[in-house]
């Protein structure tokens, strides 16, 4: 949608081709909160992007910055420094300004209070690099979107695919689409694949990210089945990026694909445990938004898939929204041997004796603090917990089963700094544009919780700009 509507004001007419009805509408973007991950220096520009907040927020939050270096460095640290250079540095780059320009269009953000912040002392402190969201969340963000779209112009076209892309010696001349059943085609010399990538597509998974990738929980839009990347393939697009990894969770053992609420997000502030009664990870690692991309591969990896979130009382009070409602699947006792018994499918004395050597393990010396990395740590244990280690001592206890669910898929299409799409030639292919999760090459491994929403943002204006210059420019040669 950002394409659609950097497009229109650059002067092309736009048709957007969406293959699900339009109460789907949107893509994985409808399941986010919103939370968007851009450079700022200092509350000032944070005040550009939400002219509207009131003194008094202002007065008791704590922005803090989160500068270009910085998250380009995010990016690299997260990637192993596989990211592709020209694309992180555009997008931390143009990140501000593309939220200018995002408000500009009628797009409104609030900061996100709660998830990214904690009161402590009468002032909000954010962390990790992540402070607004959209207003109305993914869906107020895809209804804007929808809106400011139509205003400029742009007409959209649900329950439409694109099926194949018109292709000849001078580049793109028009797209093949099955409008409600019926196969069509629209002569254009431009096209921007905005179309997201493979999570919903269980033989694409089960082909590229391998074994038991196949039963993970899906989560988000079962519309993103790949076909914008292997359509672009079919007529000689570069692939790029991580194939082999996706963007992947922690959630709710028994929750259907793509209902609402899978996530768990807390760990940070417990500790999760497998089968065997073991740890397997450090929950503390760094702050959630950090690690939560990748540690859903790592339960993937456990017996049976699966884990236990383990938090006291002393912790409840700051587990995420999403630990309560009807649809957790949740144990709660009096003692750690009834919370063992309750689980059933854990190896109880293993599982008594972590907990045992964990708690014996912490440096109670350093004060708690979830605002920052606070350094409360384990010593000696095979598996650390770096940040955030609290004794898991105080009645009533509780354990969450999670598994894995995919969210995304980071490998797809190469593109240049006009977002065009580069062929296996190495040159570009005249009039393709791709932007958002279809591209590959900015995330490996793991990814900074905000950045898919920033991606496809300031790629979408990129694409939806030079897409317009080119169909200006360009007469269509069939
Ligand atoms: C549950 C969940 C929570 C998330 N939370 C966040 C968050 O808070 N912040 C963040 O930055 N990122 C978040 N992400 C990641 C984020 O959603 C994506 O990175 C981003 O929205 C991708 O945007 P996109 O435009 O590339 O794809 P999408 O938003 O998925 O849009 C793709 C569109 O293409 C349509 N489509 C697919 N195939 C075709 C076809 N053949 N023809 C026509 N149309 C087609 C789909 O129906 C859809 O409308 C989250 C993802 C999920 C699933």
């Amino acid at each position: 949608m950002c394409a659609a509507i950097s497009a229109s004001e650059n002067g092309a007419k736009v048709i957007v081709l969406e293959k699900s009805p339009e109460q789907e509408k949107g893509g994985n973007t409808t399941y986010t909160h919103g939370s968007i991950r851009f450079a700022y220096n200092d509350q000032n520009d944070i005040k550009e992007i939400i002219p509207d907040m009131e003194e008094e927020d202002f007065r008791i939050t704590d922005f803090g910055s989160y500068t270009e270096e910085q998250f380009y460095d995010d990016l690299c640290i997260m990637t192993d420094y596989k990211t592709d250079p020209t694309l992180a540095s555009i997008l931390t780059g143009e990140s501000f300004e593309t939220m200018k320009w995002l408000v500009k269009h009628n797009i409104r953000f609030i900061p996100i209070y709660g998830r990214q912040a904690f009161k402590i002392d009468g002032i909000f402190k954010f962390w990790g690099g992540m402070v607004l969201e959209s207003v109305g969340g993914g869906a107020g963000l895809v209804d804007a979107l929808h809106l400011e779209a139509a205003r400029l112009g742009a007409t959209i076209l649900y329950e439409t695919m694109a099926v194949e892309l018109l292709h000849n010696d001078d580049g793109i001349y028009g797209v093949v689409i099955k409008e409600k059943g019926k196969t069509k085609r629209i002569l254009t010399n431009s096209v921007v694949l905005a179309s997201g990538g493979f999570h919903a597509n269980v033989e694409m998974r089960t082909k590229y990210l391998g074994q038991k990738w196949d039963i993970v929980h899906t989560r988000g839009s079962r519309y993103n089945t790949g076909e914008g990347i292997q359509m672009a393939l079919n007529i000689g697009a570069l692939s790029a990026g991580n194939w082999s990894t996706a963007h992947s969770v922690t959630g709710d053992r028994y929750l259907p694909d793509f209902e609402e609420g899978f996530q768990r997000l807390s760990y940070p502030f417990g500790i999760m445990v497998n089968a065997d009664g073991k740890r397997f990870v450090d929950e503390g690692a760094d702050f959630r938004n950090y690690t939560y991309a990748k540690y859903g591969r790592i339960i993937l990896q456990q017996p049976n898939n699966c884990a236990w979130q383990i938090f006291d009382a002393k912790v409840a009070p700051l587990l995420r929204e999403e630990y309560k409602g009807k649809k957790v699947t949740k144990v709660k006792a009096d003692t750690l041997e009834e919370l063992a018994d309750k689980i059933g499918e854990i190896h109880k004395e293993n599982f008594l004796q972590e907990i045992k050597s964990y708690n014996e393990s912490i440096d109670q010396s350093t004060p708690f603090n979830p605002n920052i990395k606070d350094g409360r740590q384990t010593r000696g244990l095979n598996v650390p917990k770096t940040n955030w280690a609290n004794t898991i001592d105080t009645a009533p206890f509780e354990a969450y089963a999670v598994t894995c669910g995919i969210t995304f898929t980071f490998g797809g299409l190469k593109i240049n700094e006009r977002a065009e799409v580069q062929s296996i030639q190495y040159k570009k292919i005249n009039g393709l544009y791709a932007a958002g999760e279809v591209v590959g090459g900015l995330f490996y491994s793991n990814y900074p919780g905000g950045a898919g929403l920033m991606a496809g943002s300031v790629f979408g204006k990129i694409a939806g700009e030079n897409a317009a210059k080119h169909v200006v420019q360009t007469t269509i040669v069939k």
